[in-house]
C-alpha cells in the first residue's frame, strides 16, 4: 500500500511508522522510467522508500518553465505504487515554505558557479535549499539522486559532507530511450522534429566517449552538434569525475546543454581518457 500524504503533519504519521532505515526518491513529478529506475535501486535496499514530489519554485529562474512545467500526480501516483514505494509527499509550495520564501538559503559555492550554475543563476542555490528541507522532512537515511543531472549529484554530495548532513548520498545512471535519448520530464515539450533532433546530444557524446585524446572527445563531439541545425548549444564540456579540469588519464565527465526550439536539455556520459592515446 502505497500512503499519498500532502502535509507535513501527514507525512510526519508515516515515517513514525517506519521500521528501520528510510530511503527517499525527491522529484519533480512528471515521471518516467528514469525515476522509476531511481525507485527501484531504493526499494532493493530499503522496505521504507519516501517519493516527493514537489515543482520548487526557489530552482527557477524568471524566465523558465515553473508555470508550463508538466503536473500529473494522478499519473505518477501509479507509478510510484507499481514500484512499492511506501509513502507518496506531494506538498502544496505552502506546506514546504510556510513563511514564504526561506530568508536563509544554500550556497553552492565554487563547484555551483560553472556549466548549470553559470547559464542558470540562482538554480543550485534554490535547488540545494530544497533538498535540504526535504532530507530534513523526510528524515532520509539514504537519498537517491539520477546522474543525468551530474552537478546536481555533485553539489548534494557535497553539500551532505561539507554540512555533516549524516545522510548517505547514491547516485544512479542515466536511463535512456531505446535510441540514446535520456529521459526527461522535459521531453514531452518536444514535437516529433525537434526529438530527432534531440538526439544529436547522446550521439556527440557517445561518439566523444569512443575517443581518448581529450581534444579529439571534444572535436568529434562538436563536429556532431554542429551539424545538428535544430540544436543550440550552451556549453560542451570535457572535465574530471569531480568536474574539476579534466585530468590527461583517467575517468572524466562530458557534458552538454543545448536548446532544441524553447527546450533546454541537458546530458553527460562517463569516459576514460588516456594520454597519447
Ligand atoms: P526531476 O524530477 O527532473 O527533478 O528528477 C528527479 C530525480 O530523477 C533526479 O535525481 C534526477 O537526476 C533523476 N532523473 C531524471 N531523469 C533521469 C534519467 N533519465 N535517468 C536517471 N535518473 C534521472
Amino acid at each position: 500500500m502505497t500512503a499519498l500524504v500532502h502535509t507535513r503533519a501527514e507525512l510526519a504519521a508515516e515515517l513514525d511508522k517506519a521500521p528501520g532505515e528510510i530511503a527517499v526518491v525527491m522529484t519533480m513529478g512528471a515521471l518516467h522510467e528514469g525515476h522509476r529506475q531511481l525507485m527501484r535501486v531504493a526499494r532493493k535496499r530499503s522496505a521504507f522508500v519516501v517519493v516527493t514530489i514537489f515543482v520548487n519554485p526557489l530552482q527557477f529562474g524568471p524566465n523558465e518553465d515553473f508555470e508550463k512545467y508538466p503536473r500529473t500526480l494522478d499519473d505518477d501516483l501509479e507509478a510510484c505504487r507499481a514500484e512499492g514505494v511506501t509513502v507518496v509527499f506531494a506538498p502544496s509550495r505552502d506546506d514546504v515554505y510556510p513563511g514564504g520564501a526561506p530568508s536563509i538559503t544554500m550556497n553552492p559555492g565554487p563547484l555551483g558557479e560553472i556549466l548549470e550554475g553559470a547559464s542558470r543563476p540562482g538554480h543550485f542555490s534554490g535547488m540545494l535549499t530544497v533538498v535540504q528541507k526535504l532530507l530534513m522532512l523526510t528524515r532520509a537515511d539514504v537519498a537517491y539522486f539520477g546522474e543525468k543531472d551530474y552537478q546536481q549529484l555533485a553539489l548534494i554530495r557535497r553539500m551532505a559532507g561539507d554540512l555533516e548532513l549524516g545522510v548517505e548520498i547514491t547516485g544512479v545512471p542515466t536511463v535512456r530511450e531505446k535510441d540514446g535519448l535520456a529521459l526527461s520530464s522535459r521531453n514531452r515539450y518536444l514535437s516529433p522534429d525537434q526529438r530527432l533532433a534531440a538526439l544529436a546530444l547522446s550521439r556527440a557524446l557517445r561518439e566523444g566517449a569512443a575517443q581518448s585524446d581529450p581534444e579529439v572527445v571534444l572535436a568529434a563531439a562538436g563536429k556532431i552538434l554542429e551539424e545538428e541545425p535544430g540544436v543550440r548549444v550552451d556549453y560542451l564540456a570535457l572535465t574530471g569525475s569531480d568536474l574539476g579540469p579534466a585530468p590527461e588519464s583517467g575517468d572524466a565527465r562530458l557534458l552538454v546543454a543545448a536548446r532544441v526550439g524553447s527546450t533546454r536539455l541537458i546530458d553527460n556520459v562517463p569516459l576514460t581518457l588516456r594520454k597519447d592515446a
